[in-house]
């Protein structure tokens, strides 16, 4: 039987009928951007372009750093000289964690507020939550793009439970008064639930399915099941990025890896990681994702290099759906390389899992510096449950199965919960030291 589909013309089209509606909308786009964002006018002019750019050769255009925007938001605060509208037609502000210190902001018209719902709307619909489902969202309403969530599940027309970000009292209290059935949590904070709550009395509160995002995880095996188990639940995943829709992706309840879901506001191209060439997007391709905006007023991108390394998992689904599905492996900044191989701490995440309840689930790469390349042994912090007796054979047992799995050698260093820190929310998956 075919799943439910939210808006089944777009997301069951044809590849040609999808392309020939972004090729539509681009031209539109690429007009608003190349008159009214500075940005963009100069970044164009830089690259040689004269006249309209067709949207078969949106693969010509360079691309556009994070970096890039932050710069262009310090030109010209505080909505940048990216943005395509005057300050009056922004509506909603969002802010970005900012790693380097100083917050960065998303702004969008009334237009785009709409348009990030719709997107939404697809992708959490896509996860199997529909209007009967009563959902507990430990996203916070703002000030981070998460926040955005709230419209989208009230557009889907579920119940919504809000709590903030990390208060497991309220979210025990919601699931055992029989307020909720659906849980919205980073995987970290589903993880660390899971944990928390194993035993008999947890297939009880009548959890059926949970949600997770904001980082890689529910699509990890040893991670999934252990969720799944705990709750007798579905664990499906969501991801995506601030700069382009905060829900891009979304997984369905076939649980073979998340659906594009941008459909004819964003387009999506994969790049190879080293050269940055166009890449297909077929089954086993593991590559950048890259974004264009379509149909966006405030801040459009063009060719936005994300930062998101995922791998292809195919392109067509029994669910019905017509867009490819993924599977996120890591963010760039998260990969390193040992002896010529790329690694990504989702991998070792996966080794890690099959060792609980030894290990709580939870592990970090600790990096000597800025350089991709880390020799071996590679430092690694693996969380252990606290007031455990020493278990002195379990590094030897981690470092010998990510060897043999991974094939690199590691020092791995068990630390206890409370030591871990991030308070079991979102886990930083490398951290340099
Ligand atoms: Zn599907």
């Amino acid at each position: 039987m075919a799943d439910a589909i939210w808006d089944r013309e777009v997301e069951t089209a044809t590849p040609e009928a999808t392309l020939a509606r972004a090729g539509a909308a681009w031209e539109g786009q690429f007009r608003h951007l190349s008159e009214h964002s500075p940005f963009y006018a100069r970044k164009l002019r830089e690259a040689g372009v004269r006249s309209p750019v067709r949207f078969a050769d949106l693969s010509r255009l360079p691309f556009t750093t994070k970096e890039e925007l932050k710069a262009a938001l310090d030109d010209e605060p505080p909505f940048g000289s990216n943005a395509c509208v005057p300050a009056d037609r922004i509506k909603r502000v969002y802010q970005t964690s900012g790693t380097s210190g100083v917050p960065s902001v998303i702004a969008l018209t009334a237009a785009d507020v709409e348009t990030w719902t719709a997107i939404g709307a697809r992708t959490y619909y896509a996860t199997g939550i529909h209007e009967q489902h009563s959902v507990v969202t430990s996203f916070g309403a703002g000030p981070f793009v998460a926040g955005h969530t709230h419209f989208t599940l009230m557009r889907i027309g579920a119940r919504v439970v809000p709590v903030a970000p990390g208060d497991t009292e309220r979210i025990l209290f919601a699931l055992r008064s029989g307020l909720a059935d659906t849980l919205l949590a980073t995987a970290s904070f589903a993880q660390y639930l899971a944990n928390r709550l194993e035993g008999p009395a947890a297939r009880e509160l009548g959890l059926t399915h949970v949600v997770t995002g904001g980082e890689p995880g529910g699509g990890i095996p040893a991670i999934r099941d252990h969720i799944q188990d705990v709750f007798g639940a579905t664990v499906t995943e969501v991801m995506g990025i601030g700069d382009a829709s905060p829900s891009l992706f979304g997984e369905c309840p076939q649980q073979q890896g998340m659906h594009f879901c941008g459909g004819r506001q964003i387009w999506a191209e994969l790049v190879d990681l080293d050269s940055h060439e166009p890449m297909a997007i077929e089954g086993g391709a593991v590559g950048e994702m890259v974004y264009t905006h379509l149909e966006r007023e405030a801040m459009p991108v063009v060719r936005f290099l994300g930062g998101d390394i995922v791998r292809v998992e195919g392109t067509s689904c029994g669910c019905g759906r017509t867009s490819f599905r993924m599977r996120c492996l890591g963010r760039r900044d998260d990969m390193f390389i040992v002896r010529g191989v790329n690694v990504y701490p989702t991998a070792i995440l996966a080794v890690v899992g099959d060792f609980r309840p030894r290990v709580t689930g939870r592990a970090r790469v600790v990096r000597p510096g800025p350089e991709v390349s880390v020799q071996p042994p590679v430092p690694i912090e693996v969380e252990v449950p606290a007031g455990r007796e020493p278990d002195a054979r379990l590094a030897a047992e981690l470092e010998e199965a990510i060897h043999s799995r991974l094939t690199f050698r590691s020092r791995v260093e068990l630390v206890e919960e409370a030591a871990f820190g991030e308070s079991g929310y979102k886990t930083r998956l490398s951290v340099r030291r």
